[in-house]
């Protein structure tokens, strides 16, 4: 009910990490769990130019929750940013990619330079959950003024932590949004 992960036991609400710390946005949801061949469908995606593929999880996304999306009246979709020098180097922002096809399909703008990484922040595998807070800290900037967006999606390929949602979220609510919801292609199982 909270990030998105499919729990072994449907009749629990919140995953083991959710029933342990507040997240900053309201609720998320996710295509599949992270495995197998769906890990290797998004290493594809994000490293190896598989653009393509944006249109297929996008597709897949409204089929399994575009009624959830649609019921929570999003004004906005907003990928989550990569730093300049990471986009540069790879030459697209898969969130954007992803983004952009889901909005198309819902007929929800997308946002993509409404809030942007401030610092280049070291790889999020590298770090313990700590560490990974810490090292988000005030990693999103929102460059306009967005009061009139209330209910924000934030899209993303992988959640892990939620940390990088989170902090995005908190950017968002600061900024004067009401509700930010996310949504991902891959989400971790409850373990
Ligand atoms: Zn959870």
């Amino acid at each position: 009910m909270r990030c998105g992960k499919p729990l072994a036991d449907k009749r629990m609400e919140y995953c083991g990490d959710c029933s342990r710390k507040k997240h900053a946005f309201t609720q998320g949801k996710a295509l599949w769990v992270y495995e197998d061949g769906v890990k290797a469908s998004i290493y594809r995606f994000k490293y190896q130019d598989r653009r393509e593929y944006a249109r297929v999880y996008a597709e897949e996304i409204v089929k399994a929750h575009g009624g959830f999306i649609r019921s929570r009246h999003i004004q906005a979709i907003l990928p989550v940013p990569l730093h300049k020098k990471r986009r540069r180097e790879r030459g697209y922002n898969q969130a954007e990619l992803l983004a952009k096809e889901l909005g198309k399909l819902l007929g929800i703008p997308v946002y993509t330079d409404l809030f942007i990484r401030v610092r280049n922040t070291r790889p999020q595998k590298m770090l313990n959950d700590a560490e990974r807070k810490n090292n988000l800290k005030e990693a999103f900037k929102i460059t306009e003024n967005i009061v009139q967006l209330k209910y924000i999606l934030v899209v993303d390929d992988i959640y892990t932590t939620g940390s990088t949602l989170d902090a995005a979220a908190a950017a968002l609510k600061e900024a004067g949004a009401a509700e930010v919801y996310t949504c991902c292609i891959g989400i971790g199982s409850d373990s």
